[in-house]
């Protein structure tokens, strides 16, 4: 028995699964999970001294590489002078400064603890701000797990075969409506059909908890217009895309402005935040300024903050960053395209900036449907024939390839070697 398998035994019996995340467990692909040992640049190390190239990042934090040495140093300096004071510090300061003047959609932020929070809250002040109790949200994204956003949620639900979760009594859900991804015509009936109920659309501005799925032309656009038309609000949850497309995300990317934007992931530089902000008379509803309540004892803790701005500002600063990224990783899709083309085996290959997909599909992948096309048995055959190659990809058909900026040119040559042999 490998180590990562005695570890497997010993988790589970005292974790549920043996995990402290679904998505961890390699359950879809008929595998046991490997413990990681550690991390550096875009290479992990398991405990039993197997080494990957890794094309998780932490699910997306980790943009820039493992243990990258500034950030590294920015947590050492903030831990020596205490760990949290649950009393207000400079850095929560510079952090809100930094995203407010860097994305033009965000007067104000509240910082939280994860994505799945900065979701609930937002929603929270969309309903507040606009006294309507109904959110739209779209089949197969995922915006956390608060009981009102469990409803067609996207790839760990989709992955554990559970269409929405059991212990969500049907009134957390009674208000969440939802519409095909990329159907703006469904969305258009939902407001006739709910008429002045609407509160918010939320959406991820590109999907990537069903795989990667494109926003079609004009789609985005034609969401900010019902809202307006219908005097909703537009929620980007940028948890992924946000400073992952660009600095500015997903909302620079196609230059559309959402009202209230969450973020996760890249924003706490693989400590645990999130974040929520946008208008100013939306945000000034939040209490202690008014009465939409929200709070938290370690929100905008010292060493996540240090963290989160670590990366954020190397991110900033680093001269052609995006433009590099996407460059390399738009190659690097292109090249496994044309493995699986050249090898006759059918996929989709779905990618945008540094996030990708491989569908095991002949139909084009524009939302859950289509998705849900994908032969996961393939997928798992795939998986496994990567991760004894090296390869470290995500354990479902319905999650992202996430390329960071330290996967070498050598990192991806082995990778498309690697899936060629497939
Ligand atoms: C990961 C994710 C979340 C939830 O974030 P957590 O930090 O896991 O709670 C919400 N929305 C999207 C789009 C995500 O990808």
């Amino acid at each position: 028995m490998s180590n990562s398998e005695a570890l497997f035994e010993r988790a589970k019996q005292y974790i549920p699964g043996g995990v402290n995340s679904p998505v961890r467990a390699f359950r879809s692909v008929g595998m046991s999970p490997r413990f990681i040992a550690g991390g550096r640049g875009a290479h992990l190390v398991d405990e039993d001294g197997a080494e990957y190239i890794d094309f998780i990042g932490s699910w997306g934090p980790m943009i820039l590489g493992h243990a990258e040495p500034h950030v590294l140093d920015a947590v050492k300096e903030a831990m020596e002078q205490g760990l949290s004071f649950g009393a207000a510090t400079k850095r929560e300061v510079e952090m809100a400064e930094l995203i407010c003047e860097s994305i033009p959609g965000i007067d104000m932020v509240r910082m939280v603890n994860s994505g799945t929070e900065a979701v609930m809250s937002a929603i929270r002040a969309a309903r507040g701000f606009t006294g309507r109790n109904k959110i739209v949200k779209f089949e197969g994204c995922y915006h956390g797990h608060t009981d009102a956003m469990l409803s067609k949620a996207g790839s760990g639900v989709m992955t554990q075969g559970i269409s929405d979760s059991a212990g969500v009594p049907a009134g957390c859900t009674q208000d969440t409506l939802t519409a095909a991804y990329n159907d703006l015509s469904g969305v258009e009936a939902l407001f006739e059909a709910n008429p002045k109920e609407i509160a918010a659309v939320i959406i991820e501005p590109v999907g990537a908890n069903m795989g990667v799925v494109l926003p079609k032309e004009g789609f985005l656009k034609g969401l900010r217009e019902l809202c307006d038309r219908h005097q909703a609000l537009l929620i980007f949850d940028e948890v992924i895309t946000g400073f992952r497309l660009g600095f500015t995300g997903a909302q620079g990317y196609f230059n559309i402005q959402p009202d209230l934007t969450t973020y996760g992931k890249i924003i706490g530089g693989g400590m645990p935040v999130g974040a929520y902000g946008g208008r100013r008379d939306i945000m000034e509803m939040v209490a202690p300024l008014g009465p939409v309540y929200q709070a938290g004892t370690l929100s905008g803790n010292p060493i996540a903050m240090a963290a989160g701005l670590a990366q954020l500002k190397l991110l900033k600063e680093t001269p052609d960053f995006y433009q590099k990224l996407n460059e390399t990783s738009d190659h690097f899709f292109g090249e496994l395209g044309e493995i699986f083309e050249k090898k006759g085996i059918p996929v989709q290959l779905n990618h945008i900036g540094s996030l990708g997909c491989v569908f095991f599909t002949d139909q084009p992948v524009t939302d859950y449907a289509s998705a849900k096309t994908s032969d996961t048995e393939q997928f798992a055959k795939y998986f496994a024939h990567m991760l004894s190659a090296g390869i470290y990809l995500a354990p479902s058909q319905f999650e992202d390839m996430f390329i960071s900026s330290a996967h070498t040119e050598e990192d991806l040559e082995k990778t498309l070697e690697a899936a060629d042999r497939f």
